[in-house]
């Protein structure tokens, strides 16, 4: 095992490393800009260095400073958290090459899953099920172009094969339209990352999110943990998680499951990693594979007892998975609020002082937080200050637990989306369960 490494974030993330690292006798390096002295790792932390301003972009996205936060410190690896660098193929490679272990999967696999059209492909082999589409980048060749979106049918999206944060993707429901939405979609893709490539897919209307967390070490042994139902959705971002899904057989959870690993086998993936499904009409589509630790991981954790942070960190000290796929046994129902410095009505950020935090508790409830009293939300990054995980022996009691943990939680002097996770906690449609993406913004427009 390492001994000591870096923590490439901030937030609730960072602290959450932290704490996997400090059971796990690994010493910390916490790297902060000036605006995050303060942060709850910062303190906790063996060691802290400071790598500029507030602006991200010099300081948790400048790879030079972060790299020489290592040297200096004399680390071993650097873990990238999510967000920021952690599914920067350069920023891995430019870390291996300086002779430090990168927390995450390989730099080429990293950039494999970056380029949509290279994942969807490599998935495809791998016998993963993908949404039909165009198999490939769509060119200038206009009659070639009509001729893949009426084989597919409408309405079919656009997607930039660069694209990440639900940016550059186009729904078009006729013909007529098509040309002129594949032309536009290319524009802002190239403006917005730099690569005008674009794909087609056909537009499922009325999908749920449902995603795998898998496990896979650097000698071939992959594991599934099951899967969490992220439909509960803003503008693309999940709002609230849960594990297992509402409705999913032991049957389907298997037959998934084991199509992504064999999946991770084959492209030799190393580290923690997530398949992103749309699922519809009982059927999985693949969308695409995050190659880090997401935001909702705990919910995974709560049901079956595994620490994937440390599983992290194992896999990428070059030791063997322990773990086997017939240990991993679901054990009752899980649910993750994001808890957001953000008005719950008009979701405008609300940055500012925190008077106040009061953390909710008792059986079953875990905050991940780096807030406290006095805690000052900077205006430069994401909005969430912290994430509520419940569980229960079931469903109705998580719910239960949920409702109870936001009454108990406060936190005054900045607005917070509680009020809204409290609605959804109460919404007739989310207690039933198995709700589809646009279920939240349909409930939210009715208000
Ligand atoms: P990003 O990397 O930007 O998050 P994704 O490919 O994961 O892009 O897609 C983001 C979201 O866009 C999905 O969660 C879903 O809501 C919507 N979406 C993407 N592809 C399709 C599709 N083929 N049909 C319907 N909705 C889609």
């Amino acid at each position: 095992m390492f001994s000591k490494i870096v923590i490439a974030n901030r937030g609730e993330i960072a602290l959450r490393i932290l704490r996997a690292c400090h059971t796990m006798g690994v010493k910390t390096v916490a790297v902060h800009s000036t605006a995050d002295r303060n942060q709850k790792h910062v303190g906790m932390a063996d060691e802290s260095v400071c790598i500029g301003p507030p602006s991200s972009l010099d300081s948790y996205l400048d790879i030079p400073k972060i790299i020489a936060a290592a040297e200096v410190t004399d680390a071993e690896a650097i873990h990238p958290g999510y967000g920021f660098l952690a599914e920067n193929a350069n920023f891995a490679e430019k870390v291996e090459n300086s002779g430090f272990s990168f927390i995450g999967p390989r730099a080429e696999t990293i950039r494999l899953m970056g380029d949509k059209v290279a994942a969807i492909e490599a998935m495809r082999a791998s016998g993963v099920p993908c949404v039909p589409g165009s198999d490939g980048p769509l060119d200038d060749d206009v009659e070639r172009n009509l001729t893949i979106a009426k084989k597919i049918g409408y309405p079919i999206i656009i997607k930039a094969a660069a694209g990440g944060g639900g940016k550059g993707m186009r729904v078009v429901h006729t013909e007529a339209a098509l040309n002129n939405a594949i032309k536009m979609t290319q524009t802002e893709a190239a403006a917005a990352f730099g690569d005008g490539t674009v794909y087609m897919e056909k537009y499922l209307q009325n999908p749920r999110h449902i995603e795998i967390q898998i496990l896979s070490d650097k000698f071939g042994n992959a594991i599934h943990l099951g899967e969490r139902d992220c439909s509960m959705q803003r503008r693309h971002q999940k709002v609230v998680e849960e594990a297992p899904a509402p409705g999913i057989t032991d049957q389907q959870r298997e037959k998934i499951g084991a199509v992504c690993v064999d999946a991770c086998k084959r492209i030799k993936y190393e580290g923690a990693g997530t398949f992103e499904f749309l699922y519809d009409e009982g059927e999985f589509y693949f969308i695409e594979m995050n190659t880090r630790i997401q935001v909702e991981h705990p919910v995974t954790e709560a049901i079956t007892g595994v620490d994937l942070i440390k599983q992290q960190l194992l896999i990428a000290s070059g030791e063997e998975l322990k773990v086997r796929q017939k240990q991993i046994k679901l054990s009752g129902h899980a649910i993750e609020c994001r808890i957001n410095a953000e008005d719950a009505r008009t979701f405008m950020p609300s940055p500012g002082t925190i008077e106040i935090f009061h953390a909710p508790g008792g059986p079953g409830v875990r905050v991940d937080s780096h807030v406290y009293d006095g805690y000052k939300v900077p205006p430069n990054y994401d909005s969430m200050i912290g994430k509520i995980i419940v569980r229960g022996e079931d469903r109705e009691t998580a719910i239960k637990r949920m409702r109870l943990a936001l009454a108990e939680t406060v936190v005054s002097g900045i607005k917070t989306n509680i009020a809204l996770q409290q609605m959804i906690m109460l919404d007739q449609g989310f207690v039933s369960g198995g709700k589809n993406i646009h279920y939240l913004e349909k409930l939210l427009d009715k208000d």
